[in-house]
């Protein structure tokens, strides 16, 4: 059996590096604040885009941001930027992330970004194929040798510009990031590629945040839907106290 890492606590999953920060970076930053190991992967190198230098200085960029969240993984595979799709091969390696890092808690897409990059969908088509591959037993093979491993919950983010929630999953959960919206605005500035030619970008986001926030009465938030429902062995620890 390979040498495995230490395990992480929960994996974020992005179609393109930006796309974690922009989405759950307030909470990500609040998990590894509290002692938790966060990782993240980007499926894609997210170039070209219109601004940037290219791949090594997004990949800059990414390490930047990871920083300021407090991540102690990010990886990148090497999927193709605009022309992501679900298929057999992806499936397998995002699988492999999770055999090998052992995550808890996985979060990424939930929906599609109409008007926006396709390869998000994509994103949830394979992380949630992933996230299923991950515990098969009998298919090894498949995996290097990785031992199968179960994914205990599965969250899905929304892009801060879109709609508060995602409409066609009831299962909602609002984060409070009132302590961390300023490290998710720093680690979103750290793309100077992406970001510094959109004006009012960071105004944009922390407005996004403090109208979620408003929903539950906190100056803050982030929104997650579970991709399955569950239960809690603990009310008041699900109810915020
Ligand atoms: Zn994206």
């Amino acid at each position: 059996m390979p040498d495995l890492p230490e395990p992480l606590d929960v994996i974020a999953v992005g179609a393109h590096p930006d796309d974690v920060e922009v989405a759950c970076g307030g909470t990500l930053a609040k998990l590894a604040g509290s002692g938790r190991r966060v990782g993240i992967v980007d499926l894609t190198d997210g170039e070209p885009t219109p601004f940037s230098l290219g791949p090594a200085a997004r990949m800059e960029e990414a390490g930047d941001a990871a920083k300021v969240i407090g991540a102690v993984q990010r990886i990148q595979l090497d999927f193709p930027n605009r022309r992501l799709f679900d298929c057999f091969e992806h499936r397998i390696e995002l699988a492999k992330v999770f055999r090998r890092h052992r995550p808890r808690i996985v979060i990424g897409f939930g929906e599609g970004t109409p008007m926006a990059s396709p390869d998000h969908l994509q994103a949830q088509l394979i992380t949630d194929a992933a996230v299923f591959y991950s515990r098969l037993s009998k298919w090894d093979d498949h995996f290097d040798g990785l031992p199968m491993h179960t994914i205990q919950r599965q969250l899905y983010f929304r892009l801060a510009m879109e709609p508060m929630t995602i409409a066609a999953n009831p299962f909602h959960i609002l984060v409070d990031i009132t302590e961390t919206l300023d490290q998710k605005i720093a680690a979103m500035e750290c793309y100077q590629s992406q970001f510094a030619h959109k004006n009012g970008m960071a105004d944009r986001i922390r407005a996004a945040a403090t109208m979620t926030g408003s929903i539950a009465g906190v100056a803050a938030a982030e929104s997650f839907a579970a991709a399955r429902p569950f239960a809690t062995q603990d009310l008041f620890a699900a109810v915020g106290f």
